[in-house]
């Protein structure tokens, strides 16, 4: 069986049984805050519970790095809604240890694209276009570096209202610990 059929089959079971009855909740978070963190596998659930977050209790945004790129890309836009729209009052940044992002080299990633398949004409095509892929697919050297980079980057938007702490911290990815980078109070 596929993955996707595994999880389908799983899926009607989890349904029918309403085993979805214990998550209900509303979609305004009891805890009034928005998280930018990490696509991480290991966070998965490591991270609400080292939180002591339950369903229903914090909005949370993912990428790979826990990153904001762009003032104006979906990250900031998905905390701007998370604010103005969802009723959220703090931001929180938390990258992570040993995160994928601080080791991407763009070199090494482009390389793998040409092996599955992608043309010598697209990468030139992109370049052209002013598309810079060098820059677009490199990681950080330093976590706590950016994060910093992303709370200021949240909290100079000129979009966010004042009065929105911004925070940014590092979790650990195997025992949970939070190490507080900026206190946004
Ligand atoms: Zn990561």
């Amino acid at each position: 069986m596929s993955l996707l059929q595994d999880m389908l089959v799983y899926n009607e079971e989890f349904v029918r049984e309403q085993k979805y009855e214990k998550f209900i909740t509303g979609k305004f978070p009891n805890k009034k805050m928005v998280i930018l963190t990490c696509m991480d596998t290991r966070l998965l659930e490591l991270l609400p519970q080292a939180l002591n977050l339950s369903n229903g209790d914090v909005k949370i945004i993912k990428n790979a790095g826990a990153v904001v790129v762009h003032p104006f890309g979906s990250i900031m836009r998905s905390i701007l809604v998370a604010v103005y729209e969802l009723q959220a009052d703090e931001v929180m940044v938390i990258g992570h240890h040993d995160c994928g992002m601080s080791a991407l080299h763009s070199d090494s990633m482009v390389e793998k694209m040409k092996e599955r398949g992608i043309s010598d004409e697209t990468f030139a095509t992109l370049q052209h276009s002013g598309i810079n892929l060098e820059k677009w697919l490199t990681g950080f050297d330093s976590v706590s570096d950016s994060v910093t980079h992303s709370v200021e980057m949240i909290k100079r938007h000129p979009l966010l209202p004042s009065g929105v702490p911004v925070h940014g911290l590092v979790i650990d990815p195997k025992t949970g610990k939070l190490d507080l980078v900026i206190d946004g109070y």
